[in-house]
C-alpha cells in the first residue's frame, strides 16, 4: 500500500511539472501526448470495461487497421472519455501562474516520470499500471514496446525444412472467417443460422469438427499463427523466425494465392508484411465491390482459382461478421428480427453515424439477430455460392474464423464484441469444417474434442505432401489425429518480457445462445 500511495504521488507529481512549465509550447505539447494516451486508456476501459493490460495494448496497436470500424461502432460513446481527457488537455496546457512556474529546464521530468513506470513495468512483465493516472498505462506501454522493438535482433527467417513424401492435393483453401462463433451456425447448435454446410453436396465430405478453440481471440493474433505455424509452446519461435505457411506451398510447387476482402488498395493486416506479400502469386482485393458483397466476390474467386489445371494454395479473408453489423446484410437476407436500425453502415469502413448501437440488453438483442443475419449473407449463401460453383472433387477446404465473440447472451454490460483483456470462452470459440474431394485425406463427418486452429497448420502441410511425421514434431498433431485437444485459447498471445501464455476454456457445453429471447414477440 504504501509503494502504491509513493507511486501515485511520483506520477501526480510528473503530470503537476508538465503542467507548470513556463513555455507555452513545451506545455501543450505535453499536454497532447498526456490527454492522447489518457483517451486511449479510459476508452479502452469504457468498451472493454477492463483494464488496458500490455498484451491488450499490442493487440489494440496491431489492429490498428480497423480503427474506423471501431470508431463507427463506439465512436459516440467514448464523450465521457472525451470529456475528461480534455479537462486533462487544458489542465496542463493552461499556464500556472506566479511561482506555480517551472523553469524550462525542468521540461523532461514527466517523461522521466513516465520512464521510471516503464522501467518497473519492464522488471515486472508488464504489471504494475494498475491504479495509476490514466496517461501513465500507456505511455509507458508505448516506451516499453519502443525498447523491445529496438532491442530484438533482426532475425533471418529460415527456409523450408521439410521434406516432401508425396505430391500435393490439386488446390488447397483455408478460408478463414472474421468474427464467426461457432455455436451460431446450425452444423454446431440445433437453434443456429442455417449454412447448407449440414447439406450433402455431390462429389465431396464435409466433416465438421464442432466448436473449437481459436489461436487467441483477437484477429491479429489468430491470423498470424495460422500463417506461421506452431505449438502453444513454440508459437511465438515460429512466428518469428519460422517459414510461412506461402514458403511450404511454394516449395511443394504450388501456385499461391491471397484473397482480402477486408482492405482495399494493396493495404496489409494481422501482422503481414511485404516480405510475406513477395511469396504470394495472385493477391486479390475488391476496391469497387461494396462490403456488403465482398464475401460473395471470394466464393466466386476461390471457384475461378479451383478450376484452374495448376495446383494452387489459396487463404482468404472474409469480411464475416466484425462490428459494425447493422448492414452487413441485404434486406432479403432479414431472417432474424428486431435487428438494429439500417442504413447507417452501408460502406463500413468509413462512415461514422453512432446512433443505434448503445449497448443496452434490448441493443444487444437486436445486435445479435443483425449478426444472425450477417451469418445467413456471409455464411449461408457464402457457401451455398461456393459449394454450388466451385469442383473441389480433387481438392481440400478449411473453414474456420478468427476467433469468437463476446454478444453479452448472459445480460452482462459492456459494448466490446472481441480482443477483450480478460475475455470469457465464447471469445474463442469458433467453426472448424473440412470440406474434401473422395480420395483427399478423408475424415470422418462429425468428429469432437480434437479439433482446434493448431492443427490446421500441420493439416495443411500434410496435403501439400510434407512428411506428417517431421511435420508433427514441430507443428504438433493435425486434424487426421484422434488425439485429444486442449479447449483452450491463448487470452495472452503477446506474452514478452518474461510472462507466459495464459489459457482459457471455451466451455463449449455451456455457451449460451438465448434464441427464444431475441425473437420477436
Ligand atoms: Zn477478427
Amino acid at each position: 500500500m504504501a509503494a502504491y500511495f509513493a507511486l501515485l504521488g511520483w506520477t501526480s507529481f510528473g503530470i503537476c511539472a508538465a503542467a507548470c512549465i513556463s513555455s507555452a509550447a513545451i506545455r501543450w505539447s505535453g499536454a497532447v501526448v498526456f490527454a492522447a494516451a489518457a483517451l486511449l486508456f479510459t476508452g479502452f476501459g469504457q468498451v472493454t470495461g477492463q483494464f488496458l493490460t500490455y498484451d491488450a495494448f499490442i493487440n489494440l496497436l496491431n489492429s490498428r487497421a480497423f480503427v474506423d470500424d471501431a470508431y463507427a461502432q463506439y465512436g459516440g460513446k467514448l464523450w465521457w472519455s472525451a470529456a475528461l481527457s480534455l479537462l486533462l488537455l487544458l489542465g496542463i496546457g493552461l499556464p500556472a501562474r506566479g511561482r506555480l512556474a517551472l523553469p524550462n529546464w525542468l521540461a523532461p521530468v514527466p517523461y522521466v516520470v513516465v520512464a521510471s513506470i516503464a522501467a518497473i513495468l519492464f522488471l515486472r512483465g508488464g504489471e504494475g499500471a494498475r491504479g495509476l493516472p490514466a496517461s501513465y498505462p500507456t505511455l509507458a506501454y508505448a516506451s516499453l514496446y519502443g525498447i523491445e522493438f529496438a532491442l530484438s535482433p533482426n532475425r533471418i527467417r529460415e527456409g523450408v525444412y521439410l521434406q516432401r513424401t508425396s505430391e500435393p492435393v490439386d488446390h488447397i483453401v483455408l478460408v478463414i472467417d472474421e468474427s464467426v462463433s461457432g455455436h451460431y451456425l446450425d452444423i454446431n447448435s440445433p437453434s443456429g443460422v442455417e449454412t447448407g454446410l449440414s447439406r450433402q453436396w455431390p462429389g465431396i465430405t464435409i466433416s465438421n469438427f464442432g466448436v473449437v478453440p481459436s489461436i487467441t481471440n483477437c484477429s491479429i493474433g489468430s491470423n498470424l499463427a495460422l500463417r506461421f505455424g506452431g505449438t502453444r509452446e513454440n508459437y511465438r519461435n515460429r512466428i518469428a523466425a519460422g517459414p510461412s505457411i506461402w514458403a511450404f506451398a511454394k516449395s511443394a510447387g504450388m501456385k499461391t494465392v491471397y484473397i482480402d476482402a477486408q482492405r482495399t488498395g494493396g493495404a496489409l493486416h494481422n501482422g503481414m508484411n511485404d516480405e510475406e506479400v513477395a511469396l504470394i502469386d495472385r493477391f486479390f482485393q475488391f476496391d469497387d465491390e461494396p462490403v456488403l458483397t465482398r464475401d460473395s466476390r471470394v466464393a466466386e474467386q476461390i471457384a475461378i482459382e479451383v478450376s484452374k489445371p495448376e495446383p494452387s494454395f489459396i487463404v482468404a479473408n472474409k469480411v464475416g461478421a466484425h462490428f459494425p453489423v447493422h448492414d452487413k446484410f441485404p434486406d432479403e437476407y432479414m431472417t432474424y428480427r428486431p435487428t438494429l436500425p439500417r442504413g447507417q453502415f452501408t460502406d463500413v469502413s468509413d462512415t461514422g453515424n453512432r446512433e443505434g448501437f448503445d449497448g443496452s440488453a434490448e441493443s444487444w438483442r437486436q445486435y445479435r439477430n443483425a449478426y444472425r443475419n450477417t451469418i445467413v449473407w456471409n455464411v449461408g449463401a457464402f457457401f451455398d455460392r461456393l459449394l454450388a460453383t466451385a469442383d473441389l472433387s480433387s481438392s481440400a477446404l478449411i473453414y474456420t474464423s478468427d476467433h469468437g465473440q463476446n454478444l453479452r447472451e448472459d445480460g452482462s454490460s459492456g459494448l466490446s464484441t472481441h480482443c477483450n483483456a480478460d475475455p470469457g470462452g465464447s471469445e474463442g470459440a469458433v467453426p472448424l469444417v473440412y470440406i474434401a474431394g473422395a480420395d483427399v485425406l478423408p475424415l470422418a463427418k462429425e468428429i469432437r474434442g480434437n479439433g482446434s486452429h493448431y492443427r490446421i497448420f500441420p493439416t495443411l502441410l500434410r496435403l501439400m505432401g510434407y512428411d506428417p511425421k517431421r511435420a508433427q514434431q514441430i507443428y504438433g498433431p493435425d486434424l487426421s489425429d484422434t488425439s485429444e485437444e486442449p479447449e483452450t485459447f491463448n487470452t495472452r498471445f503477446n506474452a514478452r518480457l518474461g510472462q507466459l501464455p495464459q489459457w482459457q476454456s471455451i466451455d463449449a457445453e455451456t455457451l449460451l445462445i438465448p434464441d427464444d429471447q431475441d425473437a420477436e414477440n
